[in-house]
């Protein structure tokens, strides 16, 4: 028996809404599989957190979150919240406190989504913890200060240790996928001599591991056109903190735009579901929100967790998920409005739970 104990965070906005439906999905799957047992935790997060115990990130759900193996969290809309120390943004805090090391984020175009480039399959690793971040780069004091009114200093942190860890990541990946068997790792060397040095030394360092995989290098400007003009010559690629930040994005771009960007943060104990896009306050509570890219990243929490606790079951169930997902977009009569259709998020969520059901 595969055991696994996970936490629910709903977040806020559509949260509330593409959450349950992707908790719902996940359940739907292991139905057949008798040798997963999963263990579901709701835990208080966000503006609702913070309304009725005081606190966005309450103490106890810090606690619980230890004794998981991984969470779905939805978006947060942290940018309402009030300016007070109870109520501040989670995400960050969770990211470095549970070591959540690598941002693992796919752009896979899919038939029956209108999208810039059909032949887009790509998965972007991004350190999540260092980087400019200067919310999650300093251990104290922030690394974006201003000596002088008309002066602005921000100080990008790059360490072997988290460059090895996503560079591990992707490796990891590469070889799940079987696709290309390559890892590009994205850099400015050129400019930033001494930190994008780091990061590439640590990455072939750890390509020494994986002889199967090919290890390529690009300039991150060039990339951002390369991936543009042709998705299909790669296959995982690796970066710092900003730079995968911003090429996420694009690579969102190519496929669909924000709703169809799953994420998955990664470290050496835990993971957390987290889709790409935000809490979208502008839709929130109309039941229009399209669930795919929360569905996929709980979907890639599955996986990972199958995928290390060696559960061949678990790994299956992952995989009915994405096909359920794709059969659903492909005939296009249950999707949300952002992808041209008229089903509601739980028509589409539905949709998913009974193809997956038959
Ligand atoms: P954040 O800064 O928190 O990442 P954001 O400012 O980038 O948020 P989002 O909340 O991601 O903004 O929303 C950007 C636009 O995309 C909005 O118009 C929103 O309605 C739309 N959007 C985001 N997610 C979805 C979704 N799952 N389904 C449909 N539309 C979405």
């Amino acid at each position: 028996m595969s055991k696994y104990k996970l936490g629910i965070l709903l977040g806020d906005d559509i949260g509330l809404e593409i959450v349950p439906v992707a908790v719902k999905v996940v359940k739907a799957a292991v139905k057949k599989y008798f040798n997963i047992d999963i263990e579901w935790v709701p835990l208080p997060i966000g503006y609702v957190a913070y309304k009725e115990l005081g606190y966005s990130l309450p103490k106890e759900t810090k606690n619980a979150l230890y004794s998981l193996d991984g969470w779905v969290l939805g978006p947060i809309g942290h940018m309402a919240y009030p300016n007070v120390p109870e109520c501040i943004n989670p995400h960050p805090i969770l990211r470095r406190e549970y070591d959540l090391v690598s941002n693992i984020r796919p752009a896979k175009a899919q038939e029956g989504v209108t999208c810039i480039n059909n032949r887009t399959d790509i998965v972007i690793v991004r350190e999540n913890n260092e980087g400019f971040q200067p919310d999650r780069n300093m251990f104290k004091g922030s690394s974006d200060c201003m000596p002088t009114p008309d002066m602005a200093l921000s100080l990008r942190v790059i360490t072997r240790r988290n460059s090895s860890m996503a560079a591990r990541t992707a490796f990891e990946l590469a070889r799940q996928r079987n696709k290309l068997k390559k890892v590009t790792a994205i850099h400015k060397n050129t400019v930033f001599k001494l930190g994008c040095s780091l990061f590439l030394d640590a990455c072939r360092e750890v390509a020494k591991d994986y002889p199967d995989i090919t290890l390529d290098t690009c300039v991150v400007d060039t990339f951002a056109m390369k991936m543009l003009m042709n998705p299909e010559n790669f296959d995982v690629i690796v970066t710092t903190n900003m730079f995968g930040d911003i090429l996420s994005d694009e690579a969102a771009g190519l496929v669909g735009g924000l709703g169809m960007a799953p994420g998955l943060c990664v470290g050496p104990k835990y993971c957390m579901a987290q889709a790409t896009h935000g809490s979208a306050p502008d839709i929130a509570g109309r039941n229009i929100a399209n669930p795919y890219a929360m569905i996929m990243s709980a979907q890639m929490m599955l996986s990972w967790l199958a995928h290390q606790k060696k559960d061949i079951e678990g790994i299956k169930a992952a995989e009915d998920i994405s096909n359920a997902v794709a059969s659903v977009l492909k005939e296009h009569t249950s999707v949300t409005p952002d992808l041209g259709g008229h089903a509601s998020t739980q028509e589409m969520g539905q949709a998913i739970c009974t193809t997956l059901l038959v």
